[in-house]
Order: C-alpha cells, then structure tokens, then sequence
C-alpha cells in the first residue's frame, strides 16, 4: 500500500466486490489486518493483499482526510455554537434506518428529528425527496435530449451518448472518474444528485425566502454513506454568490446516519418519546394533510421515473408503475423494456454492485451495451445498504434489515410524479424557468475530470 493512503481505505465484501462505503477500514500502518463490520466477518480480522485490490484508485487520500475531518459531528455542534443558521436535509434512505432502528415510520423519524435538531439550534430540517424530484425532472429531460440525438454522428451527440448513465451514487462516480476515465464520462448524465440540488437550492433561492444570505447558512446534510462527504467537498460544487465575494459550497457538512444516531445517544436522547414538531414544508415533500409522497425506488427510482416518462414523451404509452423489472444475472441487476410494433425501443437497468457495474462497463467500452439508460449505483441492494446506515442489530442478517429498510422507506409513503410536485413547479416558476434552461444548467448540473492514475495503482493493476 502506498504511503499516500494516510488514514483509510475503503472495501466491502471481498467476494463482490465492493464499494465504497461498506463499512471496512485498513490502517495502512498494519496492512495485513482489517478492521472491519460488515455481515459474515464480523469482529473477524480478515487478511487482504494486493491482489484484493481491484485497482480502482478509490482509496481515501491525505487530502480527502483532511476534507473528511471537516465533515464531522464537531464540526457540526461548533457551527452550532457559532450562532451560524444551521439547515439540515435529511436523506430518505437515513430517514428508513432510523425508523427501523427505532420501530418508527418515516414521518414520526421525520418530525421527531425536527425537533431533536431544532432542540440544538438548527433553523429548519428539510426532506431531499424533494431535491430528488427536481433531479429526477432535469434527469427526464436529459434523457429525452440525448435518446433524440442518437443517430446523428456529429461531434455534438458524441458529446452526450446512450446509454445515458444515472449520476447520484459518488461511490460509482469515484470510481468512474479514478478508474475510467475519458472513456466513460460523457455517458454519465450532467444531473447533479439530489444531495447537490438541495445544497443548491437552499444557498441560491431558498434563502432569500428564509431572510438570510447564502454565507450566512451551514448546509448540513444526513446521508447513507460516507461517500457523499467526498462529493460534497468537490470543487464543483463550491460557488461564489458574486465575483466579489468568498467561494462557499453548496453543502457544507455530511453526517451519515450512524453519526446522527451517535449523537441522539451522547445527549442521551429517549427518540422513541420525543414529540414531533411541524415539518419545514418549504422543502419537504409532505401534503396538506401531512402524508409524505415520493417517488418509486429506494435508491432515487430513477430508471422507473425516466422509463415511463420516456415511454409518454417519446412513443406516447401511459405506463402505469410499479414497473415490472427482470433479474438478468442476480437481484442486483434487472432490466426493463418497452417494445413498439415488435421492436425494443427503450431498454434500462438497475445495476447496483461494483461486480455488476465492472461487467456493464466492460460492455459499453467494447461497444455491445445495448441499453438507453443505467441506473448505477455502487452498493449491492443499493442506498438502503450504504456504509453509513445504523448497522444490523445483534443476529439479524443484512438480508433481513434490507428487506425491513424497503418496507420502511416505502410504507405510508405516498407515490408522486415529480412533475406534480407543488414544491418544485414554484422552484421552476420563481427560479429555475424550464427543465434544461440556462439557470438549471447553471445550478443542477455538473462536469466530470478524469483523474490521471497514480504510478502505484498503475502497478497494481499487473
Ligand atoms: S449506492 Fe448509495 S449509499 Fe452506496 S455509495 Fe452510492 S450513493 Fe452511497
């Protein structure tokens, strides 16, 4: 291992691979032992070498600790105490495993973190369900965009082919970038992740509405996996508000949901008692009689909202969900078609894992992928299963705590097409203008850098 791996490297099951975020750490002043947590290892060190290694480049650098440090819950309780306007968004996988851990539903997580946040200081608590709608609508029409384009041979559609590739997991991103490279990038959709488009919104327009300047807000977010505080801290996503003053970034902290239920116990919080408060409708996906609406899909249901959109626009089906998907080679990769007139013309798929993406991606780069879109994502099972969820309770197997995670995620939860949301036509109406204006691009969307490969990953790679 190379010196330049200071502080932590991540890897998951050795057998599948193995993202990000799953939970193991190597001390890279003793190689030869992992600590690590997750499911058939647990409590045992595991030996790794070389050859584990899958040259992905993914491993944590000096430099992303240090970004990393500046994500923590000190960091957040000092903000707090600075007296700063402190915004938290609250992811809906986050949402999911404190309600398992706590035998709650959704809404009870929702609004009893409102008001343990609010207990603290912080101004308001806001629901990314609603970023991911906005997302999902610039995604659409991305989508829609690029499938048009697709038999001209000019520079202009090599710059956006198919199959368009979902955006939102940094896990698969950061391999893409460090692993990939040139190759594989402009396949992979502009649309930030909802992550970023809360951020955005929040620091660009919502604070104009909450009376504060966007220098004045601390945008904390609570997440899945740690992978979202690398993807915070890119330099894409820091702004200046003008060309006067400071750069500041669209989020400005990530707390993973294990760091959350952390800090409900050091302040000794009893959350089951706790009443709830009011949530901050301004950017919460909640209704007038108080239920939460979503979408399909616990990792952003992407290929499900862009499939039937397409279908509509492009061929005019009215699909009515949920979208009836096919196992290809495991439960972590499925596909769905449409078929006109006998022949298929719309074909995705879910492809969560990294053993599953690496085959995907060998396929587009040989030229025999024949799929319009992909929803990436770098978990086996997807967001439910990220490295920053509250782990497994003691004899419960991961399978069993995914499939109470898919209930609580889904259960009481309203289905809604983006395109109703009341939330984001006024953000389209005072904001934004039309999905893909100059506005949206400006805000909701985002370029990837090939990141060149360090001589030691070159070497791992033999
Ligand atoms: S699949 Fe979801 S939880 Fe896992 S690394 Fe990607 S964004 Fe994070």
């Amino acid at each position: 291992m190379s010196e330049k791996f200071s502080a932590t490297l991540r890897i998951g099951d050795l057998n599948d691979y193995i993202a990000p975020s799953q939970g193991c750490v190597i001390k890279t002043e003793n190689p030869g032992k992992v600590k690590t947590t997750p499911k058939e290892v647990q409590n045992e060190p595991v030996k790794i070498s070389l050859k584990d290694c899958l040259a992905c480049s993914g491993c944590i650098t000096s430099a992303e600790t240090l970004m990393l440090e500046k994500q923590s819950l000190e960091e957040f309780l000092s903000n707090l105490s600075e007296g700063k306007a402190v915004i938290v968004s609250l992811s809906p996988q986050s949402r999911a495993s404190l309600a398992v851990h706590y035998g709650l539903s959704s809404l009870q997580v929702l609004t009893k973190l409102t008001t343990f946040f609010k207990s603290l200081g912080v101004k308001a608590v806001f629901d990314t369900s609603s970023s991911r709608d906005l997302t999902l609508i610039e995604s659409c029409n991305e989508f829609i965009t690029r499938y048009e384009q697709r038999n001209i041979t000019n520079e202009e559609k090599s710059k956006s082919p198919l199959p368009m590739i979902s955006s939102a997991c940094p896990g698969w991103i950061c391999y893409a970038e460090k692993t990939l490279g040139s190759y594989i990038l402009p396949y992979i959709s502009s649309v930030k992740s909802p992550q970023q488009i809360i951020g955005a919104a929040i620091k660009n327009h919502i604070c104009q509405k909450l009376c504060l300047r966007a220098e004045e807000i601390y945008h904390v977010t609570v997440m899945p996996c740690y992978d979202k505080k690398l993807e915070a801290a890119r330099d894409d996503f820091m702004f200046q508000v003008d060309s006067e003053s400071e750069t500041i970034a669209e989020v400005d902290s990530v707390l993973t949901t294990g760091e959350v239920l952390d800090l409900m116990q050091s302040k000794s919080v009893d959350f089951t008692t706790l009443d709830g408060s009011p949530v901050d409708k301004l950017l919460s996906n909640v209704d007038e009689e108080g239920h939460l609406y979503s979408v399909r899909g616990s990792s952003g249901g992407y290929a499900d909202t862009i499939f039937c959109h397409a279908a509509k626009i492009l061929f005019g089906e009215e699909i009515e969900g949920p979208l009836q998907f096919k196992t290809i080679r495991n439960s972590d990769f499925q596909e769905v078609t449409l078929e006109v007139e006998g022949k298929t013309v719309l074909k995705f798929a879910q492809c969560y894992g990294f053993r599953n993406l690496r085959n995907i991606v060998t396929k587009i780069k040989t030229g025999k992928c024949d799929y319009h879109f992909l929803e990436i994502m770098a978990c086996p099972s997807g967001c439910l299963n990220g490295g920053g969820q509250i782990k497994p309770k003691p004899g419960q197997s991961a399978k069993d705590l995914i499939h109470l995670l898919e209930n609580a995620y889904s259960e009481n939860v309203l289905v809604a097409d983006p395109y109703e949301n009341p939330l984001i036509k006024s953000l389209y109406d005072e904001w934004l203008e039309l999905p893909g204006s100059e506005k949206a691009k400006r805000h909701l969307h985002t370029v990837y850098h090939p990141v060149v490969k360090s001589i030691s990953s070159q070497l791992a790679n033999w």
